[in-house]
């Protein structure tokens, strides 16, 4: 569904994406893994248009991302759930998960609503609390359900497991589990490759702007390099 073919992209003079290649077919869970500065969130903010890709094939649906604007993007159904949640922290629950509909013409806004509080019960109980009050898991579950509200084809998730207790982080790897169940493609990147590569379906590893390796996820948790850099051993 979503795929990037020798993708290039720079900030400044720093070549940060050095010909990246990877699909996330229809369905998939597809896992993004690698060290700090490796890419990651660049390919991530590269597929949302945030950054412009200066060279190579970006295609949704077999119709080409290279020279759309984010809004584009984003009506293709493809939606960013950024690193470190960035909710609005002033507003309530619910006017968070409303501006992630902020986009959509539809009349079934209400009812999602009701489908995101079915996947995160805590969110229904807190509707009118500022997000700001959340706790982080709860914060993390609120990005994710207004990530859900633009109604993704693809989902992209940028390290949802980052500074949040063990045990949310079990519950949130359930739930986006059953968001992709439910049909949406999800291309996760992920600090916590253990639990990336328990629900994932493919996974890369990205190392210094590139591709080093890739494949299934249950090849990939047994192969040498990935337990020793990534596994801990
Ligand atoms: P992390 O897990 O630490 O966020 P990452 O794999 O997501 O790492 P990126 O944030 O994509 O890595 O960074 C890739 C490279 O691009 C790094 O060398 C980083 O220093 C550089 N970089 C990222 N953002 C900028 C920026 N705004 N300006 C200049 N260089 C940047």
């Amino acid at each position: 569904m979503l795929q990037l073919t020798d993708i290039h992209a720079y900030y400044g003079h720093v070549h940060a994406l050095k010909g990246v290649t990877l699909k996330v077919p229809e369905g998939a869970i597809v896992s993004l893994l690698g060290a700090n500065g490796a890419g990651k969130t660049t390919t991530l903010n590269t597929i949302s248009r945030l950054i412009q890709p200066r060279k190579g094939k970006y295609e949704m649906a077999g119709e080409s991302m290279m020279k759309k604007s984010t809004s584009q993007v984003v009506k293709s159904g493809i939606i960013h759930c950024p690193e470190n949640r960035r909710v609005f922290p002033l507003l309530t629950v619910e006017e968070n998960l409303l501006i992630g509909a902020y986009s959509r013409k539809d009349k079934q806004v209400k009812s999602d609503m009701e489908k995101v509080f079915a996947y995160f019960p805590r969110l229904k109980e807190r509707t009118s609390q500022k997000a700001g009050t959340l706790s982080g898991g709860e914060q993390q579950m609120l990005a994710i359900g207004r990530s859900l509200m633009g109604k993704p084809k693809v989902l992209l998730l940028d390290e949802p497991s980052l500074g949040i207790a063990p045990l949310l982080v079990k519950e949130i790897f359930e739930i986006i589990k059953s968001i992709n169940k439910d049909g949406t493609s999800i291309l996760l990147v992920e600090q916590n490759a253990h639990m990336a590569l328990e629900i994932s379906d493919y996974a890369y590893v990205l190392e210094n702007g590139r591709i080093a390796l890739s494949g299934k996820s249950k090849d990939l948790k047994n192969n040498d390099d990935v337990r020793r850099l990534y596994l801990g051993g």
